[in-house]
């Protein structure tokens, strides 16, 4: 289970972007929206492509970082990223 709390450890690392990687089940023609689903901030939409299973789209001006999305996707697709805040 996602714990943001211990990923942002004591506020030592600043938040820096969250990203779909390959193993989306939409990249395996597996039509999957959980994430979608579970975004209260409505930060993920889904391209649609007649050609081709929709995969989501992250809109980063959206996202509260609330880790939702990580937690309810089956194939640990998202990632999200921090670095390490100056100690000054
Ligand atoms: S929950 Fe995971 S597998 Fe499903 S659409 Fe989102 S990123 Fe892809």
């Amino acid at each position: 289970m996602w714990d943001r709390r211990a990923f942002l450890t004591g506020g030592m690392r600043r938040l820096q972007g969250l990203f779909v990687n390959s193993n989306c089940l939409g990249n395996q023609k597996i039509v999957c929206r959980s994430c979608g689903d579970a975004c209260e901030a409505r930060a993920i939409r889904f391209k649609h492509d007649i050609s081709a299973t929709p995969l989501p789209v992250i809109d980063l001006d959206k996202c509260n970082y609330c880790a939702a999305c990580i937690s309810v996707c089956p194939t640990n697709a998202i990632t999200m990223t921090a670095s390490m805040r100056n100690k000054s």
